[in-house]
């Protein structure tokens, strides 16, 4: 299973792990080798590199087109 995630800026999306504040929903606030994502739940950011990012999704929900 090593399909490309494919997600663009102002995509959501579902981790498999839930931000201390509880929402599992973020959404990508940059793309590039590092990817900024915002936690819909508290509005904190996370900067992870992409690789370790495509680990941690579930599921992105596409809202970029
Ligand atoms: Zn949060």
């Amino acid at each position: 299973m090593s399909d490309i995630i494919r997600f663009e800026v102002k995509d959501k999306i579902c981790m498999k792990k839930k931000h201390p504040c509880g929402t599992d929903i973020f959404t990508v606030a940059r793309c590039g080798s590092d990817v900024r994502i915002i936690c819909d739940g508290c509005g904190r950011d996370l900067t992870l590199s992409r690789e370790s990012l495509e680990k941690m999704i579930k599921k992105v929900i596409v809202t970029s087109k």
